[in-house]
C-alpha cells in the first residue's frame, strides 16, 4: 500500500536546475518541493560566464545538438525574460599566428548561424579596418580579421531566482537553509530527513531529483539505496572582474599558451574575464581560484588590451560537471546527463552539468524520464511562453 505522500517530487539544490525542474513540475501541475542547503544560486549558478549562448566553440567537438537546441532556447529567453536577458555585440579579433584562420572563424560563424535559423539576430560581419582602432584598446599589431556577431548575456544568479520566483507562483513550495541529510525508500515513497536551522525535519515525497551539481555524487550517496550516478570529473572555471569597462561588447580571444578560447564580457560597468578549466578533485564547497588561474586569465587580457588596467577587483570560481574521461576538458561534452534509478517507474534522477543556457529544455526532459512514476495532473502553464517575473525589490 503506498502511504499518504507530502509531495510528488523533492528537488534537491536551488541553483539553475533545480529551480528550473520545480518550475516544469509545478507548470505541469505537480506538488513539488524544493530545498536548497544555502541560497538559491549559491552553487555554480552564481559563477558562470553569465551567457545565453549557443557556445560557438562547441561546433569545434561538433556538439550540433547542443548547440542547436541552446540558441532555440536563448529565442526563448530573449521573449520571456527580455527583463534578464539581452543580446550584445560579440568580437572576435583574429591575428596572424592564432590556429583558427579567418575563413575558419567565418566557417563557424555560418554554421552558428545556420543553426539559429539565420534569424536576423544570428548575422555575423567582417568589420572594416576603419573601425579597429575603435575597440577598446584592441591590439592592432598582427590583427588579421575581426568578426562581429550577437549572443545573450545574463545574471545567472537572478535568472536563477527568477525562474524559482515563478515556480513558486505556479504552487511549487521552498524551504531554503535546508539540507538533505538524508533518505530511504521505504514503504512505496522516500522517507525524507531535512536539517533546517539546526533542527531535523521529515517528510514524505514519491519521486526525488538530485539537482545538487557539483555536490551530486554526495547526495546520491545519502541515499538508500544511493541514485545512480556515472562517473564524472568537477573542472573548476575562474572568473575575474576588472575594473574598466567595456563600451563595444564582448571579445572572444584566443590563449596563445593553450590556444582555448576566453572571454572579457562588459559586467555591472567592469568587465567580466573568463574562463579557465582546471581538475578538481577538493569539496565543492572550498572552490577559489588558483595563482596560476589568475595569471593565466590577466596575460591573455594583456597580450589583447595592453592599455587597459589588468587588477582583479575580485574573482571567483565554479565547478563544472563533466562526463569522465580522458583529454583536455573543453574538449568534452557539455551535454547533461539524466541518470535514473528503474526506466519504466523512476524513483530518482540526477541532472549532471549541462548548462545554465538550456535549464528550461533540460527541465522539460527530467518531466518526460519521470512521467511514468507521476500522478495524473492538470497542466498550469507553458515554460516556453510563461513570462518570468521581475524581482520588484531590487527596482
Ligand atoms: C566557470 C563556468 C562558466 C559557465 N558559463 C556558462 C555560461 O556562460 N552559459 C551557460 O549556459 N552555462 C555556463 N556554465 C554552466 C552552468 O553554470 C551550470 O550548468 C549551471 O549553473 C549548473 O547549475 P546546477 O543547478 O546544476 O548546479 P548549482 O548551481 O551548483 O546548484 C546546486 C545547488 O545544490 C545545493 N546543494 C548541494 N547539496 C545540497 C544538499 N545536500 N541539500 C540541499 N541543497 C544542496 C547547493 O548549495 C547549490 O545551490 C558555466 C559553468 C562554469 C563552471
Amino acid at each position: 500500500m503506498v502511504e499518504r505522500v507530502d509531495f510528488d517530487v523533492l528537488v534537491i539544490g536551488c541553483g539553475i536546475g533545480g529551480a528550473g525542474v520545480a518550475q516544469a513540475l509545478a507548470a505541469a501541475g505537480h506538488e513539488t518541493l524544493v530545498v536548497e542547503k544555502k541560497e538559491p544560486a549559491a552553487g555554480t549558478s552564481s559563477r558562470s560566464s553569465k551567457l545565453i549562448h549557443g557556445g560557438l566553440r562547441y561546433l569545434e567537438t561538433m556538439e550540433l545538438r547542443l548547440v542547436h537546441e541552446s540558441l532555440r532556447e536563448r529565442k526563448i529567453m530573449l521573449k520571456i525574460a527580455p527583463h534578464l536577458v539581452r543580446l550584445i555585440d560579440f568580437h572576435i579579433p583574429v591575428y596572424g599566428d592564432m590556429k583558427r584562420g579567418p575563413w575558419t572563424m567565418r566557417a563557424g560563424l555560418s554554421l552558428y548561424s545556420l543553426l539559429a535559423g539565420f534569424r536576423k539576430d544570428s548575422r555575423f560581419c567582417s568589420l572594416p579596418r576603419s573601425e579597429w582602432d575603435d575597440l577598446d584598446g584592441l591590439r592592432t599589431k598582427g590583427l588579421r580579421a575581426v568578426y562581429r556577431y550577437q549572443d545573450g548575456a545574463t545574471d545567472d544568479a537572478l535568472l536563477t531566482r527568477a525562474v524559482l520566483a515563478s515556480s513558486i507562483e505556479l504552487g511549487a513550495q521552498h524551504s531554503l537553509n535546508t539540507e538533505l541529510v538524508r533518505a530511504e525508500w521505504k514503504q512505496d515513497c522516500w522517507q525524507v530527513e531535512l536539517l533546517r536551522e539546526n533542527k531535523t525535519e521529515t517528510l514524505k515525497a514519491r519521486i526525488l531529483v538530485n539537482a545538487a551539481g557539483p555536490w551530486a555524487a554526495e547526495v546520491a550517496q545519502r541515499l538508500h539505496p544511493a541514485a545512480p550516478c556515472p562517473q564524472v570529473a568537477l573542472v573548476a572555471g575562474s572568473h575575474l572582474e576588472l575594473p574598466g569597462a567595456l563600451n563595444k561588447g564582448a571579445f572572444y580571444v584566443e590563449a596563445q599558451h593553450d590556444r582555448r578560447a576566453v572571454f572579457a564580457i562588459p559586467w555591472k560597468g567592469h568587465t567580466l574575464l573568463g574562463t579557465t578549466e582546471r581538475p578538481y578533485s577538493g569539496e565543492p564547497d572550498k572552490i577559489i581560484p588558483s595563482q596560476e588561474e589568475i595569471d593565466y586569465l590577466r596575460t591573455v587580457f594583456q597580450r589583447h588590451f595592453p592599455q587597459a588596467d589588468s587588477t582583479p577587483l575580485t574573482s571567483w570560481a565554479g565547478l563544472r560537471v563533466l562526463e569522465d574521461g580522458k583529454g583536455r576538458a573543453f574538449k568534452r561534452s557539455r551535454e547533461v546527463l539524466l541518470p535514473i534509478d528503474d526506466a519504466h517507474n523512476p524513483r530518482v534522477l540526477s541532472i549532471l552539468g549541462g548548462k545554465l543556457t538550456a535549464y528550461r529544455a533540460t527541465a522539460e526532459r527530467v518531466l518526460a524520464t519521470l512521467a511514468p512514476s507521476l500522478p495524473r495532473a492538470e497542466r498550469k502553464a507553458d515554460t516556453s511562453t510563461l513570462r518570468l517575473p521581475e524581482d520588484k525589490s531590487r527596482a
